[in-house]
């Protein structure tokens, strides 16, 4: 569905990463004419290259963001129980040591430096406790357990670090996969009626009185759109947007601070996560990661330019390697690395001194002096995408005289309409359904489309009747889905936002998952063509 070219958006938003889809969905749902552009595949920026936790953010708390830290906090159970397919409780064990520092300069630091002058940027480890007490109690956790002490002599976590380390603090947070969280937002949003338009660039737009004319470009045309509202979710490129392709007047800037991760081959072998603190007083994440990976980030670097495409650098991964070497028995080497990624922070330009310390709140910038309004969002976390969907739509909405009220706390996205300790039965049920299913094929599509898994295999009595195999449990059905249903246009969308499964698939395997993408002649644009492939081989 397209708006006519007499037609008019209600609300046109340019990128489509999770804050982009979220808004999307949620001012689509509260009856909204919506259209969104994405240059590139959806998510494809800095929304699949987080470290993918919902989390309250506990050092934010040395910086005194409570605000911030008990919106997410309190967000993680609403978004676990409305995705528990994508997302899932994990523990976190924070080894504790003498030596853990503040980084340089947080309130805390110099709060604690004046009236304990003789702890000289020691982290103590009274106030470890007093953080994940207030992690506990600021967020009203009903799913998610409490923190409390370990004994790394006697627990599994303790098996592979250094036995130097032996006490550690354990708290909750929750894993999300963060691009197939913005492919989600974008399908419901598109179930309700948003046009969703990726691989389609915003080359201009132009405010007229009373709506935005905006020029849209993709591979095979270029067309203009009209729109009372405008939101600019452009993520790293929200600068550019502002200056260059709507020519606005504002003081507004944003901090780009690039982050990278390593993923290594699996370093441990339970389920729960490392936080780890620096002698620099950074602190990193060792997570497990698809059954057979550690996944371990990040970094903090400041990043020139959002047409820069961010990568790890070598001095990146060695910095990693050898944090994380601080802490394992087994030193962490290059041997280990299997895949890096990288992204960029779109943080709101605070004046902070340094990358660390710039905040990780949004603000919404809304200028509506000179005709119809735009909004400019900065910042923000995977974790808060929903509410600062609802603080957009709460400025927004009432200029259009729409008075719909929240409704996204209590909806489930796409194939998450079941309970958050529902995934084995439901991986059993599917097992029942569809016999020919492995136990790790059912759980990765169960992971992947909850519910819609079964949806995906309707019919399907044996593999067979999935269409050509392309290895690693991927058939032509799944291409097929993932195309008509998520906007995959190629080998790379597929194995590496809709799933992860690049980590295993050979250059050879790919090359021939691209061929089937290219035989779908898919087309960008509001009128996706997906012509019928027979998936039955
Ligand atoms: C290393 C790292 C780790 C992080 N870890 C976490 C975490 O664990 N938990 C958490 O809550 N948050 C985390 N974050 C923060 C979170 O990832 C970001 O806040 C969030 O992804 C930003 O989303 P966005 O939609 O604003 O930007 P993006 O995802 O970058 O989306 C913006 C989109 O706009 C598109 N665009 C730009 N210009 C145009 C144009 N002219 N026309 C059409 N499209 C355009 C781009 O292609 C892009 O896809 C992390 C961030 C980084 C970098």
């Amino acid at each position: 569905m397209s708006a006519e070219p007499s037609e008019i958006y209600d609300l046109f938003i340019i990128g489509g990463g999770v804050n982009g889809c979220g808004l999307a969905r949620d001012a689509t749902g509260r009856g909204l004419r919506v259209g969104l552009a994405e240059m590139n595949d959806l998510g494809s920026a800095t929304s699949s290259a987080s470290t993918k936790l919902f989390h309250g953010g506990l050092r934010y708390l040395e910086y005194f963001e409570f605000r911030l830290v008990r919106e997410a906090l309190v967000e993680r159970e609403v978004l676990l129980r409305a995705m528990p397919h994508i997302s899932w409780p994990m523990r976190f064990v924070l080894p504790f040591h003498k030596d853990m520092r503040f980084e340089s300069e947080t309130p805390m630091s110099r709060l604690l430096t004046m009236v304990m002058p003789w702890m000289r940027g020691r982290r103590p480890a009274w106030l470890i406790r007093l953080g994940l007490f207030l992690y506990d109690h600021l967020g009203g956790r009903k799913i998610l357990p409490a923190a409390r002490t370990l004994n790394l002599a006697s627990d599994e976590a303790g098996n592979s670090l250094h036995s130097k380390f032996r006490k550690a603090y354990e708290y909750s947070d929750c894993w999300v996969d963060d691009s197939r969280l913005v492919v989600l937002n974008a399908r419901d949003a598109a179930n309700r009626g948003a046009d969703i338009m990726s691989r389609t660039k915003v080359v201009r737009a132009d405010r007229k009185d009373d709506h935005w004319e905006i020029s849209l470009r993709s591979e095979h045309r270029d067309w203009t759109v009209r729109a009372r509202m405008l939101v600019n979710a452009g993520g790293p490129w929200v600068e550019d947007l502002i200056q260059n392709t709507m020519r606005q007047n504002t003081r507004e800037a944003v901090r780009l601070v690039r982050g990278s991760h390593i993923v290594t081959r699996r370093l441990f072998d339970h389920d729960k996560c490392y936080f780890f603190q620096g002698t620099d007083g950074r602190i990193i994440f060792a997570i497990p990661y698809e059954e057979d990976f550690t996944l371990i980030g990040t970094t903090d670097s400041a990043h020139a330019d959002a047409s820069e495409r961010p990568v790890c650098t070598d001095e990146e991964r060695d910095y990693l390697l050898g944090f994380a070497t601080q802490y394992f028995e087994r030193p962490v080497t290059v041997d280990d690395v299997v895949w890096t990624y990288s992204g960029v922070r779109p943080l709101y330009d605070d004046g902070a001194s340094s990358a660390t310390a710039a905040t990780r709140d949004y603000v919404l910038k809304l200028q509506d002096s000179g005709g119809a309004p735009v909004l400019n969002v900065f910042g923000g976390k995977i974790t808060t995408y929903r509410k600062l969907a609802e603080a957009a739509l709460d400025k927004l909405a009432p200029l259009l005289g729409n008075t719909h009220g929240h409704w996204t706390a209590l909806a489930s996205l796409p194939g998450g309409d079941f309970a958050v300790d529902g995934v084995a039965g439901l991986v059993a049920s599917l097992r029942r359904a569809y016999p020919f299913l492995t136990d790790v094929w059912a759980r990765r599509l169960v992971r992947n489309y909850g519910t819609q898994a079964a949806v995906m295999l309707d019919g399907a009595t044996t593999m067979a009747d999935l269409g050509e195999d392309f290895g690693h449990t991927i058939t032509a059905r799944e291409l097929t889905w993932s195309a008509r249903q998520e906007w995959a246009h190629s080998a790379d969308d597929f194995l590496w936002r809709r799933t992860k499964l690049g980590l295993r698939v050979s250059k050879e395997e790919a090359a021939r998952i691209d061929a089937f993408f290219r035989d779908l002649n898919l087309v960008s644009g509001p009128e996706v063509v997906v012509p019928e492939v027979s998936p039955v081989g």
